[in-house]
């Protein structure tokens, strides 16, 4: 049986898993990357047992385990009086339970670590600065079109192109993706720089309405990544129309304002209001997602099939896009090198049909996580009375951190 050559569009996460678990199954990629170099800012990632068990599969455990820390504990808070709501061990825990561990990676290093797996792999062309512009499939192949005029031919179409993606228009035409009306401010610091009240080893979690806040260790536990979830209605200083031209930008790496930062997080405890301070400096990005598909359709058609975000951009409250990514490179590879070229359409359509579900659950969950952890009035009440009463029931998920896909 001849090889089968896939092309992957998008050299993130998605992409470059995608790639590697597709070589590692016996076919031949190329990666079409619209960046010059691949340059992540700084920001961090919570890999789940799930998406650990993926990297480990693929033999990059022990190089993740060295750029990545492990928080011991999770702990969520209320964001106003600093009191815990709920906590559940990690650490030991999680890798008693689950069989891999729960880890956490500035962005950039797992990109550099999935990178360096791909080009130690012969079969496997990296092309960047290619933006794909256009796609073309006929029963037998797909053809590529790239912004520099070049066409490419493959077997297969992989559309990893993120929440932008151009290839999504080609497998379902549903327009842009929508702003979720919140904004996450990100940033890093370095652990000498941590205030009292926010410790370094766990994975934190406040909580309040219309605000909430999540910090973890990353880089071997030298820096602290954090995230603030405010709503970009609430930006002071901001006119409509800068509100709605924020609300449409593209580009996550918008110029931060703190003092809107500090604005948002007046009424908040002191060690969150010193999180804020102390940072030295925070990215503000402008959330999107799409609304779950709910059928496998949205996913492949023909010879080409959709990724990560470009087939299902959610909400960070789960802490799971990333992962999803993992997983559906890790099940699409597998079933794209089984039947050869002939049989990718029928291999991308039973992907399609493997993964929709789960991550449409993945999806749902986590736009009610967010309206969850921001509630006001009784769902606050309701949600505060539930933490106390089954804290780590209702944060363990065996559903999600279990799954052998
Ligand atoms: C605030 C925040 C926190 C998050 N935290 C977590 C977390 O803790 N855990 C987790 O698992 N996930 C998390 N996520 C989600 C995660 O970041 C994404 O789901 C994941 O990065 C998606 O990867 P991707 O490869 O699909 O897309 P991307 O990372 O967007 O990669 C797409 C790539 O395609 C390229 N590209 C775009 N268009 C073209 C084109 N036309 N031609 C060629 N190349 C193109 C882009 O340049 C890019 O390199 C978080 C997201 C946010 C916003």
């Amino acid at each position: 049986m001849q090889t089968s050559h896939v092309i992957v569009a998008g050299a993130g996460i998605a992409g470059l898993g995608a790639a590697l678990a597709s070589v590692r199954s016996g076919l031949r990629v190329t990666v079409l990357e619209k960046a010059e170099s691949l340059s992540e800012v700084g920001a961090g990632l919570q890999l789940g047992p799930n998406a650990v068990r993926v990297l480990d599969d693929w033999g990059l455990l022990p190089q993740l385990e060295s750029v990545a820390a492990e928080p011991q504990r999770l702990r969520i808070m209320d964001a106003r009086s600093g009191r815990t709501l709920a906590g559940m061990d990690l650490g030991q825990a999680m890798r008693e339970r689950y069989g891999w561990p729960n880890l956490t990676v500035r962005r950039a290093d797992l990109q550099a670590v999935l990178l360096e797996a791909v080009r130690g792999q012969s079969q496997v062309e990296l092309a960047l600065g290619q933006a794909l512009s256009r796609v073309e499939q006929t029963p037998e192949a797909v053809a590529v079109h790239t912004s520099d005029g070049r066409m490419r031919r493959a077997d297969a179409l992989f559309g990893c192109d993120g929440l932008w993606s151009a290839v999504r228009s080609h497998v379902r035409a549903d327009g842009a993706p929508r702003a979720t009306g919140h904004i996450a401010w990100r940033a890093l610091l370095p652990r000498s720089a941590l205030p009292a009240g926010v410790a370094p080893d766990q994975t934190s979690v406040w909580v309040a309405p219309r605000l909430h806040a999540v910090a973890y260790p990353v880089a071997r536990g030298e820096w602290l990544n954090a995230v603030l979830f405010t709503h970009a209605g609430d930006l002071h200083g901001a006119s409509q129309g800068e509100e709605a031209g924020l609300a449409a930008a593209q580009d996550w790496d918008l110029d931060a304002q703190r003092q809107a930062l500090q604005q948002a997080v007046s009424a908040a405890h002191p060690a969150l209001r010193a999180l804020v301070d102390a940072a030295p400096l925070w990215r503000r990005w402008v959330l999107h997602d799409r609304p779950a598909l709910l059928d496998p359709r949205g996913y492949a058609q023909g010879r080409v099939a959709l990724l990560g975000d470009a087939a299902h951009p959610m909400r960070p409250h789960m802490a799971q896009g990333a992962a999803m990514a993992l997983e559906d490179a890790q099940a699409l590879a597998g079933l794209a090198a089984r039947d050869g070229a002939e049989g990718l359409p029928a291999a991308l359509a039973v992907y399609a049909d493997r993964r929709w579900r789960r991550n449409a659950r993945v999806q749902l969950r986590a736009q009610f996580n967010g309206m969850v952890m921001q509630a006001s009035g009784p769902l606050r009440w309701g949600r505060d009375l539930a933490m106390s009463l089954r804290g780590e029931k209702l944060l363990d998920m065996p559903w999600l951190y279990g799954f052998r896909g």
